[in-house]
C-alpha cells in the first residue's frame, strides 16, 4: 500500500500558535500527540503504537460497538484486530454493552462502569477505540481511569468530540460534559470515514455548524463576565478551512472522500479547540442546549432520537434566528434586563419533572442552573451595562455569527435536515417547543437564550415566531 498520501501531524504548528497567542496563559496544551490522516492511515496502526512506546510484547485491548463499518471489502474492526495480531501483540476485544438486542447505546453511568470493568479484566497496556461519538467518549473515560495509552480509530465524521479530553456522558439522565483524557493518537482514514452512512457525515456538518452561534455565545458570556475564557485565537483556528468546507458542502452530501476529509479535519480542530479551552464553549452554545434537551427527552422515554449532529445542525439555524432577533431588540434600545425573569428553583424543577419521577434529573439541572441564577442576581448591573452599550459588542458578534440563511444553505447543499420535522426520527412539535423554551435551564452557561429571557424576549410568542421563521427557511 502506498504511504505517500498519509500525513503524520505532530501538531507542532498548532502548539506554537497556541503558545504564542495573547490568551496563552488561559489556554491548555494539546494532549494529543499525533493525528494520522490520509488514505491507508489505518494500516499504519502498528507503527503508531510503536511511536507511542507500545511494542510488540504489549497487551492491547480493542474497544468498539457491534455496528459493522466498511473499509474497502472488509470490516474496519476486523482490519484493526488483524493489524494488531500480525504485529504479535496479545489482543483482547471488548464490545460496548447493550441492555438488550437492538437497544440504543447510551453513555450512562451503568454502561461506562461496565465498560471500565470489562477492559480492566483484560489488563492492557494500550487501548484502541474503534468507533464514532459514544464509543470514543467512553474509550476516553476508560483510558483516563486506567491510565492507558489510547489510539482512536475514527469511523465517521459525525461529531467533533474525537480530539479532546472531554466526554459527553449521561449523568442522572442529563447530558453532561465530563473531563476524560486526550487520545494519544487519532487516525482519520478517509477510506473509513467516507464509507460511514451518509446521514452520519451530514450530522458531522450539523455539529460543525454550531461554531457560529456557539462562539457568539462564548463571546457574550465573556462580555458579561460570566465566563471570561473567550479566545479569538481558538475561534480563528476553528474557522481556518471554512471556505473550503463551504465549497465542498454539496460533495459532502454524497460522501465524497475528499469532502469528508475536509469536514473531518474541521471537526478535529473543533475538538482541539474545546480541549485547549478546557471547556466545550467554543462549539457548544444555545444550539447544543436545544439538542441536549431533545436527546434527554428521548432517553427519558426510551425512544430513539435523531443523531446528535443532525439536531445540532437544525438548532444552529434556530440559534442564528434567535441571535438575529435579540440583536435587533438590543440595537433598538428597547431592552430592559429584569431580575424577575430569572427562573426560580420551582421553575427549573417543573420544567424537567416529567422526564424523571424520582426528581433526580430535575435536581441535577437545578444544581447547575442555580450557579447561573445566583451569579445573574449578583451581576445584573454588568449585564445591564452590556445591554446599554450593545452597539460595540454587536460589531464583535457580527464577525462571529453567520446569518440563518447561510447555515441553512450549507445544510441544504449537503441534503442534511434543516427543520425539526425533517429529523429522523422527528421529535413531536410539543417537545421542540419545550426544548426551545427551557433549554437555558439545563446548565450553568450564559448564552443568548439567557439574555433573551432576561430582556423578556423569550416568551411563547417569540418561540413560535422563531419556529415559523425556521419553517420558511426550510421550505
Ligand atoms: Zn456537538
Amino acid at each position: 500500500m502506498s504511504t505517500e498520501q498519509i500525513t503524520v501531524d505532530d501538531l507542532s504548528e498548532l502548539r506554537e500558535l497556541i503558545r504564542t497567542s495573547p490568551e496563552a496563559s488561559s489556554l491548555r496544551e494539546i494532549g494529543l500527540r499525533e493525528i494520522v490522516s490520509g488514505p491507508g492511515a489505518i494500516a499504519t496502526l502498528p507503527q503508531i503504537l510503536l511511536r507511542l512506546g507500545i511494542d510488540a510484547s504489549a497487551r492491547i485491548t480493542v474497544f468498539s460497538d457491534l455496528t459493522p463499518k466498511r473499509y474497502h471489502d472488509a470490516d474496519v474492526l476486523d482490519v484493526v484486530l488483524d493489524l494488531v495480531v500480525r504485529s504479535n501483540n496479545k489482543i483482547e476485544h471488548v464490545c460496548i454493552a447493550r441492555e438488550k438486542e437492538g437497544a440504543i447505546v447510551l453513555a450512562d453511568e451503568l454502561t461506562v462502569a461496565s465498560a471500565i470493568d470489562a477492559v480492566t479484566r483484560t489488563s492492557p497496556q494500550a487501548l484502541v477505540s474503534v468507533g464514532s461519538g459514544t464509543v470514543v467518549d467512553i474509550g476516553k473515560v476508560i483510558a483516563n481511569e486506567l491510565s492507558l495509552t489510547h489510539v482512536v480509530v475514527q469511523t465517521a465524521a459525525s461529531v467533533n468530540g474525537f480530539a479532546d479530553d472531554q466526554s459527553v456522558l449521561l449523568i442522572s439522565g442529563v447530558k453532561r460534559t465530563t473531563p476524560s483524557r486526550w487520545p494519544d493518537a487519532l487516525i482519520v482514514d478517509p477510506d473509513v470515514v467516507a464509507h460511514a452512512p451518509l446521514p452520519m457525515t451530514r450530522s458531522g456538518l450539523g455539529d460543525q455548524l454550531s461554531m457560529f452561534s456557539a462562539s457568539a455565545d462564548w463571546y457574550l458570556s465573556d462580555a458579561v463576565g460570566f465566563d471570561t475564557s473567550f479566545s479569538p485565537t481558538l475561534v480563528t483556528m476553528m474557522r481556518r478551512d471554512l471556505d473550503q468546507l463551504v465549497k465542498v458542502s454539496s460533495d459532502l452530501g454524497r460522501g465524497d472522500p475528499e469532502a469528508v476529509g475536509v469536514l473531518a479535519s474541521c471537526l478535529t480542530r473543533g475538538g482541539i479547540a474545546m480541549g485547549v479551552a478546557g471547556r466545550t464553549a467554543p462549539s457548544s452554545g444555545t444550539e447544543h442546549l436545544i439538542s441536549h434537551l431533545l436527546e434527554m427527552h428521548a432517553d427519558a422515554f426510551h425512544v430513539p432520537s435523531a443523531s446528535h449532529g443532525s439536531q445540532v445542525g437544525v438548532a444552529s439555524v434556530v440559534a442564528a434566528i434567535i441571535w438575529q432577533r435579540v440583536r435587533e431588540r438590543l440595537l433598538s434600545g428597547d431592552a430592559e434586563v429584569s431580575a424577575e425573569n430569572v427562573a426560580s428553583r420551582m421553575d427549573v424543577l417543573s420544567a424537567f419533572a416529567h422526564l424523571d419521577p424520582s426528581g433526580a434529573l430535575a435536581e441535577e439541572c437545578w444544581a447547575a442552573y442555580e450557579r447561573k441564577s445566583t451569579w445573574t442576581h449578583l451581576h445584573l448591573d454588568d449585564i445591564r451595562r452590556i445591554v446599554s452599550e450593545w452597539s460595540t459588542n454587536d460589531e464583535k458578534v457580527d464577525g462571529l455569527l453567520k446569518p440563518a440563511a447561510f447555515v441553512t444553505s450549507m445544510l441544504k447543499d449537503a441534503r442534511a435536515p434543516v427543520s425539526f420535522s425533517q429529523l429522523d426520527p422527528a421529535p413531536g412539535p410539543e417537545v421542540v417547543q419545550w426544548a426551545l423554551t427551557k433549554g437555558h435551564l439545563m446548565r450553568d452557561r450564559f448564552c443568548v437564550m439567557d439574555l433573551a429571557v432576561l430582556i423578556g424576549a423569550w416568551n411563547a410568542d417569540d418561540v413560535t415566531a422563531v419556529l415559523s421563521e425556521l419553517d420558511k427557511l426550510a421550505s
